[in-house]
């Protein structure tokens, strides 16, 4: 028997027990952790509440979850509940997968005021995650800030341009349904340093902007290349260039719209304003050798509120060994230590799609079996489940979280598929377990 610990419950942790179920059937048991009570990682909490068919992913997860060889442990934090060496102990292998939920910093001045968010922050706010709940960014202003050209940017860019009725069917938390409600942002500039052909934005959720019903996309025809040199670029970029360059070309827009302007060459250098956000200083760009450089022409957007979508870092965990420059865990493909591993964003950072973390999960288990070939006498669950009683862990199972989903989905606001629990203490009652 292996005894396995994963430590998130995100996609890479349900891939990674997905495989080892695969490489070893009957033979391991996998406990699945989580700091958080509610499975599924960025599914739930970061992918657009409007978004619901990339959600659905999630439901695939629970032929994995729900085998009687993996056991969903939520509610435990490694770190804070127990010690890395304290898994390591009870467990053959102890697999981080633990995610990148913190935010890059811009590293301009002006940054610590308020209304100045990462996307972690935001996102986690309108996606219910309990760390960002009582955020409350001010939407009392005209225009936003969003600075990054990636799928994040648009999903912010998107959700701040739509109206009441057009998240009516998403799961976005009552909390940012009632503040975007009042928000009085009528334009969304999305500040990119490089130029159209070096955004990291796909072509679906860009073309997304072009159908909202009160907001429309504004691209300058004068920062797109010439239409020719769209053709050395691989198929994905190539779509999302034509979309901008519709953007650039579209001439029937509603002037009372809400706007979303992509600004390329713009690089932010200061975030101004006195006791809070007043305005944005950009300096414009260009590009050398695929980098930007600051042209010294600068200009200033007056702006309420800064979203900065700009990537994102691994947590350190006491212990395991950090790699400050990539932000994520010091590892040689997956391997930090003997018997400690990490895979998803926590091993290669904040990039792919869901289903990148698939391969990486199970690269992973091939190289615990290669290094872990036989039983090595661990505990495993009875281990981990006398030291939970011993320090009076609240454990939240699978089966608990089933009860979570329930009382979520009849919760939901008509057309809505749910509305989550906000706070940590709510779900842990909606067991029914308290
Ligand atoms: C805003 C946003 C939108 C996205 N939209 C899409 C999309 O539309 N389509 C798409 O394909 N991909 C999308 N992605 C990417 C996708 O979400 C990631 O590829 C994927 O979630 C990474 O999986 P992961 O398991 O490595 O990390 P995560 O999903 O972050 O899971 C990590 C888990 O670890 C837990 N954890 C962290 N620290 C600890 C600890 N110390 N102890 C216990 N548990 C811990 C966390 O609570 C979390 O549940 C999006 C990402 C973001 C940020």
């Amino acid at each position: 028997m292996r005894h396995i610990a994963i430590v998130g419950s995100g996609p890479a942790g349900y891939y990674t027990a997905e495989a080892a179920l695969k490489q070893w059937g009957d033979e391991v048991r996998v406990d699945i952790f989580d700091t958080l009570p509610v499975p599924f990682g960025l599914i739930r909490t970061g992918v657009a509440p409007d978004h619901q068919s990339i959600k659905a992913v999630a439901r695939r997860y629970e032929s994995t979850a729900l085998t009687r060889n993996v056991r969903f442990v939520g509610n435990v934090m490694l770190g804070r509940d127990l010690s890395v060496a304290e898994l390591q102990e009870l467990y053959d292998a102890v697999i981080l997968a633990t995610g990148a939920p913190h935010d890059r910093k811009l590293g301009l001045p002006g940054e610590e005021l308020p209304n100045v968010f990462g996307s972690a922050a935001f996102v986690g706010w309108y996606n219910g995650h309990p760390q960002f709940a009582g955020l409350h960014p001010d939407l009392s202003h005209q225009t936003a800030v969003v600075v990054g050209n990636g799928n994040v940017a648009l999903d912010v860019a998107r959700i701040l341009a739509k109206s009441e009725d057009e998240l009516a069917d998403s799961d976005i938390v009552a909390h940012a349904l009632a503040g975007l409600h009042d928000s009085a942002v009528r334009r969304i500039v999305i500040l990119g340093r490089r130029g159209p052909h070096q955004i990291a934005m796909t072509p679906k959720e860009l073309s997304e902007l072009a159908k909202l019903s009160r907001a429309h996309p504004v691209v300058d025809a004068a920062d797109l290349p010439p239409v020719e040199a769209d053709a050395g670029l691989d198929t994905g970029l190539r779509k999302s260039l034509g979309h901008l360059r519709a953007f650039a070309a579209n001439e029937d827009n509603r002037p009372d719209d809400v706007t979303v302007e992509f600004d390329f060459f713009a690089a932010p250098r200061a975030i101004l304003g006195e006791g809070k956000v007043e305005a944005v200083e950009v300096e414009r760009t260009r590009l050398v050798d695929g980098k930007a450089v600051g042209t010294g022409e600068t200009y200033r957007i007056p702006a309420g509120m800064v979203i900065a979508c700009i990537g994102y870092q691994t947590s350190p965990i006491p212990d395991v060994p950090y790699d400050e420059q990539g932000g994520r865990f010091a590892n040689e493909e997956g391997r930090i230590a003997p018997g400690l591993y990490c895979v998803g964003w926590a091993r290669r950072g904040p990039t792919g799609t869901i289903g990148t973390n698939r391969p990486d999960g199970f690269a992973i288990i091939e190289k615990v079996a290669v290094d872990i070939p036989g039983d090595s006498g661990k505990p495993g669950r009875p281990g981990f489940d006398a030291l939970a009683e011993q320090r009076g862990l609240q454990v939240v199972k699978f089966t608990d979280w089933q009860k979570i989903d329930e009382a979520e989905v009849a919760a939901a606001r008509t057309g809505a598929p749910r509305e989550k629990f906000v706070e940590v203490e709510k779900m842990i009652e909606a067991t029914g377990r308290v």
